[in-house]
C-alpha cells in the first residue's frame, strides 16, 4: 500500500512539533517497521499504541497487520490519523485523550494486547510504573515495547552492583524480563531531542510465589531511598526488614545497589509471611 511520505502529511495538516507535548516524530520508514518488528508477529494482534502523533509508528504497526488502538492527546493528528484509519480498513481505532487516564480494561475487555509506544519521557515513565505494579499478574498485556531517553532505558535493563541499578531495575525485573532491543540516535527525530534514545521491550515472566508487589515496592523504595548507606540502616523504617536480612543470611552492611532481584524477592517474601 503506498502511503504518502509522512513529511508531506505534516505539511498538509500543519502538524508542527509541540515542545509542551513532548513530539519528537520518526520519519524513517524503514525504521519504524524495525521497531514494529521488536514484539514479534503483530499479524491480527491487538495492539495499544500511546501518542501516534502524525502516525509513523502507526502506519508501521498497521503493516505489520495488527489491531491498532492509538490513544492521542493532540487533537491537530486526529485528520491524518483518520486518513491512516482509511487506508487500513477495519484496523485503527483512535482515542482522543490523556492515556494516563485511559484505562485499557476499558478498551480490550479480556483481549491480551501488546503495547508499543514512542511517547515523551515522563509519561512513558509514569504509564510503565503503572503496567508494572499491582499484585495481579500475569497482566493483560503480552509486550511492552517502549522509547525512552536511553539513560532511563539503562536504569530498566540494569544488573546489581552498576550505578544505574534501583527501583526502576527492580520493578521490571522481579516478574518480567526486560531487555535493551534498538539504541535510537538523536538525530532519527524530528526535531532531534538532547539526549540518545533507546526501545526497552519488556514480557511477563512467572511471579514468584508469597510476595506482595506492595511490600516488593516498600522494601525497594527504602532501600534505594537512601542507596549510599548500609542496609541495616535503610530498611531500618521497614518493621521486620533488619530481622529478615539476618535470617536470610544477607550482610545487613551491604547497600541496596549490591542486592540481586532475587534477594529482593526474598527479603519481601519474609515480609509477606
Ligand atoms: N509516535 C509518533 C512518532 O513516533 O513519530 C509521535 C511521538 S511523540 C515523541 C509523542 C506523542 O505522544 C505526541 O504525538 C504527543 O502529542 C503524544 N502525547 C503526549 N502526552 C500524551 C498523553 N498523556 N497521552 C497520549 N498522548 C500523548
Amino acid at each position: 500500500m503506498s502511503l504518502p511520505p509522512l513529511r508531506e502529511v505534516i505539511a498538509r495538516h500543519g502538524l508542527s512539533a509541540s515542545k509542551a507535548l513532548g513530539q519528537n516524530f520518526l520519519f524513517d520508514e524503514q525504521l519504524l517497521d524495525r521497531i514494529a518488528a521488536i514484539p514479534g508477529d503483530l499479524q491480527d494482534r491487538a495492539v495499544l499504541e500511546v501518542g501516534p502523533g502524525p502516525g509513523g509508528l502507526t502506519r508501521a504497526l498497521l503493516r505489520a497487520g495488527a489491531r491498532v488502538t492509538a490513544i492521542e492527546m493532540d487533537r491537530r493528528c486526529l485528520p491524518a490519523l483518520a486518513e491512516l484509519g482509511d487506508a487500513f480498513p477495519g484496523q485503527l481505532t483512535v482515542i482522543k485523550g490523556d492515556a494516563l487516564k485511559v484505562s485499557p480494561a476499558e478498551l480490550f475487555g479480556d483481549e491480551p494486547y501488546d503495547v508499543v509506544a514512542n511517547l515523551p519521557y515522563n509519561v512513558g515513565t509514569a504509564l510503565f510504573v503503572g503496567w508494572l505494579s499491582g499484585e495481579a499478574w500475569p497482566p493483560q498485556w503480552r509486550s511492552l515495547t517502549l522509547m525512552f531517553q536511553l539513560e532511563v532505558a539503562e536504569r530498566i535493563v540494569a544488573k546489581e552492583g552498576s550505578g544505574a541499578y534501583g527501583r526502576l531495575a527492580v520493578l521490571a525485573q522481579w516478574r518480567s524480563e526486560a531487555k535493551l532491543a534498538m539504541k535510537v540516535h538523536r538525530s532519527a527525530f524530528t526535531p532531534p531531542p538532547k539526549v540518545m534514545s533507546a526501545i526497552v521491550h519488556v514480557t511477563p515472566a512467572t511471579m514468584p510465589e508469597g510476595v506482595s508487589a506492595r511490600v516488593l515496592e516498600r522494601v525497594t523504595e527504602a532501600a534505594f531511598g537512601q542507596r549510599r548507606k548500609m542496609l541495616r540502616q535503610s530498611l531500618k523504617c521497614v518493621p521486620g526488614a533488619v530481622e529478615a536480612l539476618e535470617e536470610l543470611g544477607i550482610d545487613p552492611q551491604r547497600r541496596a545497589e549490591t542486592l540481586s532481584v532475587t534477594e529482593f524477592v526474598s527479603i519481601a517474601r519474609a515480609l509477606t509471611r
